[in-house]
C-alpha cells in the first residue's frame, strides 16, 4: 500500500512501475474518498501516452515510484461532491493531463490552468493534501470536477481517450494559430505519430491544405490515403526539402528525437509559426538566419485549459474525429509500451480497462 494521507481510504486496484525497468505490473493503493468538489469515475479505457513511458523509466529524472500512469481517460461518473455542477451520475466524461492548479492566478483566471504554475498532474503529480496523484491505469479516479469533462454523445468512449492528451496537445497551438478562423492556409505536421495523425484530422477539419513531413517514405501512401493529407515531404531529402521553401504558414512539429530546427524553419512562408510539441532531451538547435530572414516565430505548447479541451472534444463531436487506436488488454501494457517506444503503432493504444471487448 503507498504512503496515503487519512481521507484516503478507498482500495483501487490498478497497474504500477515500482522502477526504472519500468515493468508495469498490478497494484493496490489508496485514493481519496469523494469530496465536495471531487467526481468519482469508473474508468473504461486509458490510452497509452509518450509520457508514460518516460515516466515509468524515469528518464526525466522526476518519478516518485511507484507510479500510476494514465492521462488519456474516459468512464463514466459513479458519485458527485455536493459542490459539484454540471454533472450527473452516468455521465461519459474524461479527464486528461490536468488534475489541479490554483485558480487565483492569472492563467487561471483566463482559461489556461494549463500555464498555472501550480499545476498539478493526473499522476506523478502532489495533490493539495499532500498524497501522489495516480493517473488512469486503474479502475476508478476521484478528481475535482473542474478537471473534468463531458464527451460528447457521438464520440466512442475508447478512440476518444487519447483526444484528452494527445487531441488536445495538437488542438490547442492550431487554436492558438488561428487556424479556426479561416480556411485554406497551408500547414505542415511534422512527424506522423499519435499527435501527427490526430493533427491533419483537425487541420482537414479546419479547411486547410494539409503537408505530413516525415523521415519515413513508406508513411506517404498512409498518410494521403489513410488520413486525408495533400502533400507529403520526405524531410531527409534535400531536393525536396529545398523545393518546398517558404510555402507552409504553420508547421506543428511533434518530433521527440533529436533534430535541427533550420531545415523545418525554410519551409515556413515569411512571418510563419513553428509550434514545438516534441520534447527531445537534449537542446535542440535553432539556427538564427532562418528566423532572421524570415521573421520567423518559434513556440512551444503544452496540452490546453479546460475550456479550450471540451472546445476540442464539442469540435470533434460534431466533425467525427477521433483517434486511430489498437486496443490493448490490461496484460498487455508491457507489450504495448514497448512498441509504443519503437512507434510501431497505428496510432495510439488504448488499455480496455473495464474489459468490455
Ligand atoms: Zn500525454
Ligand atoms: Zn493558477
Amino acid at each position: 500500500m503507498a504512503q496515503t494521507t487519512p481521507n484516503h481510504k478507498l482500495t483501487v486496484s490498478g497497474w504500477a512501475a515500482h522502477d526504472n525497468s519500468g515493468l508495469i505490473t498490478p497494484y493496490t493503493f489508496k485514493r481519496r474518498v469523494n469530496g465536495p468538489d471531487d467526481v468519482s469515475i469508473k474508468i473504461l479505457y486509458c490510452g497509452i501516452c509518450h509520457t508514460d513511458i518516460h515516466h515509468v523509466k524515469d528518464d526525466w529524472g522526476i518519478t516518485r515510484y511507484p507510479v500510476v500512469p494514465g492521462h488519456e481517460i474516459t468512464g463514466l461518473i459513479t458519485e458527485i461532491g455536493s459542490n459539484v455542477e454540471g454533472f450527473k451520475i452516468g455521465d461519459r466524461v474524461g479527464v486528461g493531463c490536468l488534475a489541479a492548479s490554483c485558480l487565483d492566478c492569472e492563467f487561471c483566471n483566463d482559461s489556461m490552468e494549463n500555464y498555472c504554475d501550480k499545476i498539478q498532474l493526473t499522476y506523478n503529480g502532489i495533490f493539495w493534501d499532500g498524497s501522489i496523484t495516480y493517473g488512469g491505469y486503474s479502475e476508478m479516479l476521484v478528481f475535482d470536477h473542474r478537471y473534468v469533462v463531458h464527451i460528447p454523445e457521438s464520440l466512442p468512449m475508447d478512440a476518444t481517450a487519447p483526444l484528452l492528451c494527445a487531441g488536445i496537445t495538437v488542438y490547442s497551438p492550431m487554436i492558438d494559430s488561428k487556424l479556426h478562423e479561416s480556411t485554406g492556409k497551408r500547414i505542415g505536421i511534422m512527424g506522423l505519430g499519435g499527435l501527427g495523425h490526430v493533427a491533419i484530422k483537425f487541420g482537414k477539419a479546419f479547411g486547410h491544405h494539409v503537408t505530413v513531413i516525415s523521415t519515413s517514405p513508406s508513411k506517404e501512401k498512409e498518410a494521403k490515403e489513410g488520413l486525408g493529407a495533400d502533400d507529403f515531404i520526405i524531410s531527409t531529402d534535400p531536393k525536396q526539402m529545398m523545393s518546398k521553401r517558404r510555402t507552409l504558414d504553420f508547421i506543428l512539429d511533434t518530433v521527440a528525437a533529436p533534430h535541427s530546427l533550420g531545415p523545418t524553419l525554410e519551409l515556413l512562408k515569411v512571418n510563419g509559426t513553428l509550434a514545438l510539441l516534441g520534447a527531445p532531451d537534449k537542446p535542440l538547435e535553432l539556427p538564427a538566419f532562418p528566423m532572421i530572414f524570415g521573421k520567423r516565430t518559434v513556440k512551444g505548447s503544452m496540452t490546453g485549459g479546460m475550456k479550450e479541451t471540451q472546445e476540442m472534444l464539442n469540435f470533434c463531436g460534431k466533425h467525427n474525429i477521433t483517434c486511430d487506436i489498437e486496443m490493448v488488454t490490461s496484460d498487455k501494457i508491457n507489450e504495448a509500451l514497448e512498441r509504443l517506444a519503437n512507434n510501431d503503432v497505428k496510432y495510439r493504444f488504448v488499455i480496455d480497462i473495464a474489459g468490455k471487448n
